[in-house]
């Protein structure tokens, strides 16, 4: 079976960090401030700390990874070892990912999730996304999701 968890991605696995400051994170918050969008970052006091807050368009943007946020997707994979240990991990942030989602949502927030897999990859139309997310921001739909 042809391992499709790249090298980087194995070893930020294993070092057990959750992804902060992670590269699609930073694409995500850079595009959306070259388009002139200003935002508050690491709001402690909002359910989930979430990435980007941007409390003009009364949005977070979540830019999750998709092996610790146990994404459907070609980028997740189930690790070989210790596969109750994971199995519980993922299921736990999860099970966070729907809380802290209706918990910004009964806030009064608007909330997009954005998917590492629709910023990697042979097919990934980063450009689109982006552009789907502004739209998203000027709107009034409380709810947004991209993914690959
Ligand atoms: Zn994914």
């Amino acid at each position: 079976m042809v391992d499709i968890v790249d090298s980087a991605t194995r070893s930020r696995m294993m070092s057990g960090i959750r992804g902060r400051n992670t590269k699609p994170e930073i694409l995500i918050r850079s595009l959306l401030h070259r388009q002139g969008f200003r935002f508050r970052l690491d709001v402690r006091d909002l359910p989930g700390r979430p990435d980007i807050v941007l409390p003009r368009y009364r949005a977070v943007v979540l830019v999750h990874g998709c092996f610790w946020h146990g994404h459907d997707c070609r980028l997740f994979k189930w690790p070989q070892t210790r596969p109750e240990f994971w199995r519980d991990k993922i299921g736990r942030n999860r099970t966070n990912d729907h809380k802290v989602r209706h918990a910004l949502l009964a806030g009064g927030w608007r909330v997009a999730v954005v998917w590492e897999c629709a910023l990697r990859g042979a097919n990934r139309d980063i450009e689109g996304v982006l552009q789907r997310l502004v739209e998203w921001l000027r709107s009034e739909e409380p709810e947004f999701e991209e993914r690959g």
